[in-house]
């Protein structure tokens, strides 16, 4: 297997691949489907995650070669299992930026909303500091649904209440864009699911079901 991938280039961004760490197992998950593997790349991070300070260096060389339109949390895991990195590093690319030492782009996070109950507290106004855009994994109209896509690990059963706190949360932080998503052809609903983020303050994008590769 090719050595793990922790920052790549895809389409006008930069993805940082943090952790493979998640709490939820979702029936619709590429990560295992795909074999950890993404556009060419190895996620399978074998429980080596890197640094802040390997991934600042794996960024400033790729940010120095090329810019990009947005620096995106991502990878197959859930970033916020790792809240401390991800600060780290959006606050110390924010302070880059405002030095001048990099074009213009966005920070993103990716997220399945589970941010607050795995860290036990309202991450939201520390990532307001960090973080630009909010991408939360919905996917679910109603609890019950959300359980039995999401399929979350004990302790986070009950989850989906604190999904929706944490979107309306960064809804109202002022964030440049906080938008909820659904993946088409699950059994979810993509109409109620927009309209349920709507309710929350939220933006609505919808994502293609991913097949075998
Ligand atoms: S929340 Fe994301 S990384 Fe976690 S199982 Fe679901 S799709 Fe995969």
């Amino acid at each position: 297997m090719n050595e793990p991938t922790i920052v790549y280039r895809f389409k006008n961004g930069l993805y940082i691949n943090l952790t493979n760490r998640c709490p939820n197992l979702c029936a619709f998950c590429i990560k295992t489907k795909w074999h950890m593997q993404f556009d060419g790349h190895n996620l399978d991070l074998q429980g080596q995650e890197p640094t802040v300070q390997e991934v600042l260096a794996l960024l400033d060389k790729e940010l120095r070669a090329a810019p990009v339109q947005e620096v995106v949390f991502c990878g197959y895991g859930e970033p916020t299992m790792r809240l401390d990195a991800v600060l780290a590093i959006g606050r110390a690319l924010k302070q880059a930026q405002a030095q001048g030492k990099y074009p213009a782009f966005k920070i993103r996070l990716n997220t399945n909303g589970l941010g607050n109950l795995i860290n036990h507290c309202d991450i939201v106004p520390q990532l307001r500091s960090a973080v630009d855009v909010v991408y939360v994994s919905l996917n679910a109209q109603n609890e019950e649904l959300w359980r039995k896509l999401l399929r979350p690990a004990p302790g986070y059963e009950n989850g989906f209440a604190s999904v929706l706190e944490f979107l309306k949360g960064c809804a109202s932080a002022g964030f440049d864009r906080v938008a909820a998503s659904c993946v088409e052809n699950t059994g979810a609903d993509p109409a109620a699911v927009r309209a349920l983020a709507a309710s929350c303050g939220a933006d609505f994008n919808e994502r293609e079901y991913l097949n075998e590769q």
